[in-house]
């Protein structure tokens, strides 16, 4: 006998950061709520993304502050580094958030099916696995955050000791001593840090001409400088043609270079949309020719019932915050309220590498090829008296507005920071961007002394006309 049913305002499949989030929000206001999560509610970023590569960044930091603890006086007698602390200490702080979040759902009266769901016609939601499978659940909306998982180059098949992508690379309870990272994007230039920080000899391998492409291209640099110097061979505009594997190692083999031999590759070159066999007949949904699902700037569908957030979005960036924005607008979007789809041009981006960026808005170069004359002021962490007092000093500030008639600096495009802390700095710069802010508007606030946000500060006071430290 088939099941009956189950009816509900919003049925959401995924429950990553895009599927809790807009299960979450649509409790909170009033909306009966269905999530069907075939692995554990907090997806990726809980599991095996955002939260996990931090801990790992903040043992490689805890090392490095011991390191240097003779700068302060302090005496330690060495460093001993037993990576399987850390890999349990991630594994305790993940269970908490997992058992947090799953509270919290509870909470707010959300019903968790597990399983794997399929979305049939007339917004029709079917488990096909696991405890609840054959559950029938139907939403009046249904929202689509199956999310992503990460790809692989051909010839480097993922087995879990050589080759690994960041699924595997977090769970590891011992670091190689020698690795290639292939990808020299946000997760790859986190691994490649935390890996250099923690001992790994390491080596970048990236297509493109450099690291960290889609960043600002002086912030990228005081990366690629501070990876010089820790010794992390960066190789950029490199072409892969395969690898031997042999018994603890393999040799990448590199177009019209020698080969690099390591003990293992983590793969970093981006993560595919996860609909296999999500779709069902008649869901009029559309999916463009990467498997990607395609949505307007509301978050709906070819079917107007049918919403999608988060990484499985087509041409959106993939980020855990990018799928919390887009999960309130699909919701405020069914509640008929008034929303303000998400600017993806303007929203932050944090990379936990040593040492870190944080950037929101348009690049130079990106101004102008949008054909805007510009302003460009630059501060080094190198004056600031806490990034001396911490004793971490690489890094810039760098602020683009959009030069006015008069050759004075107006509204700011842009703000890119590389240095100590700047992920938790950025904040100040989201707003002057988001808020369309001019330059006096933003250099008229004050920052704390000493503090690292000075040199926003004194950026924008140079922006505004004239600096205290900076021309
Ligand atoms: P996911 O988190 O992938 O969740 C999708 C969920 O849907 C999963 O739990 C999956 O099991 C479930 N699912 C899929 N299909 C079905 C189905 N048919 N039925 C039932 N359930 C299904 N982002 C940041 O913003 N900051 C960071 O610092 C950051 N660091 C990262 C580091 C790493 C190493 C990685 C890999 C990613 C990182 N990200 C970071 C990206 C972030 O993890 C993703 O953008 C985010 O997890 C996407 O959320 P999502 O809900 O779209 O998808």
């Amino acid at each position: 006998m088939a099941n009956e049913v189950q009816q509900f305002d919003v049925v959401v499949i995924g429950g990553g950061p895009g599927g809790y989030a807009a299960a979450l929000y649509a409790a909170a206001a009033g909306l009966s709520v269905a999530l069907v999560e075939r692995d554990k509610v907090g997806g990726t970023c809980l599991h095996r993304g955002c939260v996990p590569a931090k801990e790992f960044l903040e043992t490689a930091h805890v090392r490095r502050t011991v390191e240097h603890a003779g700068e302060f006086g302090i005496s330690t007698k060495g460093v001993a580094v037993d990576f399987s602390v850390s890999q349990n200490r991630k594994n305790e702080i993940v269970d908490k958030l997992f058992k947090g979040l799953s509270g919290l759902l509870k909470g707010r009266k959300v019903t968790v099916f597990s399983g794997t769901a399929r979305l049939d016609a007339d917004q029709t939601v079917t488990v096909l696995d696991g405890d609840d499978a054959g559950v029938v659940a139907k939403g009046k909306n249904v929202i689509v955050a199956a999310g992503s998982e990460p790809r692989t180059l051909p010839g480097f098949d993922v087995d879990g000791t050589i080759v690994v992508t960041s699924d595997e690379f977090l769970n590891l309870s011992a670091l190689p001593a020698t690795a290639a990272v292939i990808g020299g994007g946000a997760i790859g230039c986190e691994f490649a840090s935390m890996l250099a920080d923690m001992g790994t000899k390491v080596t970048v391998l990236e297509a493109l001409p450099s690291i960290l492409a889609g960043c600002d291209t002086e912030v990228a640099s005081v990366v690629q400088r501070s990876f010089k110097k820790r010794g992390i061979d960066v190789r950029a505009g490199v072409t892969i043609t395969g690898h031997s594997p042999k018994k603890g190692g393999t040799a990448i083999a590199i177009e019209g270079g020698e080969d690099v031999k390591v003990e293992m590759v983590v793969m970093s070159v981006g993560r595919r949309p996860r609909t296999e066999g999500l779709l069902g007949e008649g869901t009029g949904v559309e999916i463009n020719e990467r498997g990607f699902v395609v949505a307007d700037s509301y978050q709906r569908t070819a079917n107007p019932h049918v919403f999608a957030v988060g990484d499985v979005v087509a041409n959106t960036p993939q980020l855990a915050h990018v799928g919390f924005a887009e999960a309130i607008v699909a919701i405020k979007t069914i509640l008929g309220e008034p929303v303000v789809p998400v600017d993806y041009d303007r929203v932050p981006w944090a990379i936990y590498s040593n040492p870190e960026v944080a950037f929101c808005g348009l690049t130079e170069a990106g101004a102008k090829e949008k054909g805007y004359d510009v302003v460009v002021k630059k501060d080094p962490f190198g004056g600031n008296s806490r990034a001396q007092i911490i004793g971490d000093t690489d890094g810039v500030v760098k602020i683009i507005a959009e030069k006015r008639a008069d050759g004075t600096a107006g509204q700011i495009l842009g703000v890119h920071m590389a240095g100590p802390w700047v992920t938790e700095q950025l904040g100040a710069g989201y707003f002057a961007v988001n808020w369309e802010a001019t330059a006096e508007e933003a250099a008229a606030l004050i920052q704390p002394h000493p503090s690292l946000s000075e040199t926003f500060g004194e950026t924008l006071l140079a922006l505004a006309g004239r600096g205290l430290h900076v021309a």
